[in-house]
């Protein structure tokens, strides 16, 4: 058995919760859809962020940044994601709160760092020889163990690829048998296996590539060039993060560690400085070969009054930097202590040297019909049935609290539906999760009324 390092999953979960937001939503004269692309209503807020967007696009947001002031669950966070879309495909949204910069093993700036990273995608266009074609035949063949082992190996991989060319069979290494069953590639499926790396990509069904292999040791490989092998142009998105990453540990093997060759020749163990600088030279390079391409991502930080000013003071030098991406923030906060100071009070927590560089884009309440139709986007999200007097009645209940809190009541109003054997929510499940469990602000007020009982 091997330990292996666990990754946080935080970020993929927080921005899961937001998979039904598409983009914007707007007609294209910038007008909010009351409900396209998976946002409803907060109008007025969506045909800012639209503006925004198109200053982005022209370039005129350099040095500057977005502010998003509303209270609790009024979708800061889905109009956050919503503009990083809306700038493209594939731009890295790198969500994180205010808080996060605290860590007793990891230094305020270094987090802030590390998240800007995350948040710049890097677009590369690596011109690689493949062997392309459509699958006609996979046998594995198998021989007897040898020094009279048990059982049988596989000793190597016969693989038919058709071209418009004719069909060539490959004698491939065994380790590529791992690959292709981890594409899940059958007979009939048109695939690619990169020359160098021996990764199998299959069309159409996988973006990523499999475990690597050295194609390239002649006895597997009888083919003359040509045919079924040929120069094809592969784009990868990455982020700088990525990058620092595969080159602080080099045994990771993916794929853009090949091109990254030269960094690597040192074996790091840890993203430092020093070496930051020496990937941000080799992608210079890179982007002035026009092989890649910067992707400035969004990135987002929640609750903005919980950074502090020495914090504030890197971001506002890092916001000038060359290679920026786009910094949302956003506060449900009104006048505070600036973190860190001793008594500077300012809007939202935020100094206000940065704050005069800020657009700021209000964000509204949700009225019942709205909060209705939310609820009915995460349920069909999340292939969760639910009648509609039961929706009502969690809109209802996400008035009285928060639009997060009904939305979380989902699942285990699900669960409840599912051990009463019925097929869909109804409103007695909404009751029933809703008794079991308490918001944040019924919570509150509980424990202030009986603050007696507890200790101090
Ligand atoms: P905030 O950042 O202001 O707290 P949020 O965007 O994080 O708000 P949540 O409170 O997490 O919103 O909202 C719960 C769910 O409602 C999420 O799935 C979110 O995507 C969704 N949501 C919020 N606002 C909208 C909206 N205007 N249209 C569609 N979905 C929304």
């Amino acid at each position: 058995m091997k330990i292996e390092e666990v990754k946080s999953t935080a970020k993929t979960q927080r921005i899961s919760a937001h998979s039904h937001i598409k983009g914007l939503g707007l007609d294209e004269n910038g007008v909010p859809i009351q409900m396209a692309a998976g946002l409803v209503g907060q109008e007025s807020a969506r045909e800012a962020a639209g503006i925004v967007v198109d200053m982005i696009r022209s370039k005129k947001m350099a040095g500057r940044a977005l502010l998003l002031a509303g209270p609790p669950g009024t979708g800061k966070t889905a109009i956050a994601l919503a503009i990083a879309q809306e700038l493209g495909t594939k731009v890295p949204f790198c969500p994180m709160v205010g808080s996060e910069v605290y860590s007793t093993e990891i230094k305020k700036t270094e987090v802030l760092m590390e998240n800007f990273r995350r948040a710049i995608g890097l677009r590369i266009r690596e011109t690689k020889e493949v062997y392309e074609g459509e699958v006609t035949e996979l046998t594995p063949v198998e021989t007897e163990n040898p020094a009279g082992g048990y059982g049988k190996t596989v000793s190597h991989v016969i693989i038919g690829l058709k071209t418009a060319k004719g069909t060539k069979q490959l004698k491939l290494d065994p380790t590529i048998y791992e690959s292709l069953q981890k594409e899940k590639v059958e007979v009939g499926d048109v695939i690619y296996i990169e020359a160098n790396s021996g990764a199998v990509k299959r069309q159409g069904r996988s973006d990523t590539f499999a475990t690597e292999f050295d194609l390239e040791a002649e006895e597997y490989v009888p083919l003359p060039k040509g045919d079924v092998h040929k120069k094809k142009e592969v784009v990868q998105d990455v982020t700088l993060h990525d990058l620092d990453c595969a080159n602080a540990k080099p045994q990771g093997g993916q794929d853009i560690m090949s091109m990254m060759g030269q960094l690597m020749k040192p074996k790091k163990t840890e993203i430092t400085d020093k070496l930051r600088k020496e990937i941000n030279k080799v992608v210079n390079k890179y982007i002035d070969q026009g092989i890649a391409e910067l992707v400035p991502g969004v990135l987002f930080i929640d609750e903005v009054h919980m950074l502090d000013i020495e914090t504030f003071t890197y971001l506002h030098r890092a916001l000038e930097s060359a290679i920026a991406p786009i910094v949302i923030f956003a506060t449900n906060r009104g006048k505070c202590q600036i973190r860190g100071t001793e008594d500077i009070i300012s809007p939202h927590g935020i100094p206000l040297d940065l704050l005069d560089r800020l657009l700021i884009i209000r964000t509204l309440p949700y009225n019942k019909a709205e909060l209705l139709q939310i609820l009915k986007l995460r349920a069909a999200t999340e292939g969760i049935a639910i009648d509609d007097e039961a929706l009502t009645a969690l809109a209802e209940v996400g008035a009285n609290s928060t639009l997060r809190y009904a939305v979380q009541l989902l699942t285990p109003a699900s669960l409840a539906a599912r051990a009463d054997g019925a097929q869909r929510i109804t409103p007695a499940h909404i009751t029933s999760v809703h008794t079991l469990f308490l918001d944040a602000k019924s919570s509150a007020r509980i424990l202030t009324q009986h603050s007696d009982k507890y200790m101090k």
